[in-house]
């Protein structure tokens, strides 16, 4: 569950949504508008989501498989992908630093 860290609101799932497709790093909340981050941890996990999503849309060009296989995995590797990263949002009141200021 992904709560605000000033108001305790759940965010909905529109909310994250929006949030994972902005590229500004913080996000006002849309109850209370106080300003919530992604955590650091939350970036991790999803670099490492994004990396093995990455590895599998290529994985059936190593077996020489079909377009409809390729196609499937790449459905599949989507939904899956786009759905773990929603649903492991954690967000924190203030900016945790990144690769270069943690
Ligand atoms: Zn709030």
């Amino acid at each position: 569950m992904t709560r605000c860290t000033n108001c305790g609101t759940q965010w909905i799932f529109k909310e994250k949504l929006r949030k994972s497709f902005s590229l500004d790093r913080g996000m006002p909340c849309p109850h209370c508008g106080e300003a919530q981050y992604l955590t650091w941890r939350y970036r991790k996990k999803s670099i490492l989501i994004t990396f093995l999503m990455i590895l599998l849309f290529f994985l059936p060009s190593f077996f020489n498989a079909s377009w409809s296989i390729f196609l499937a995995i790449f459905t599949i590797t989507l939904a899956a992908g786009l759905f773990l990263q929603i649903h492991t949002f954690e967000l924190i009141d203030k900016d945790d630093g990144d690769f270069w200021n943690v």
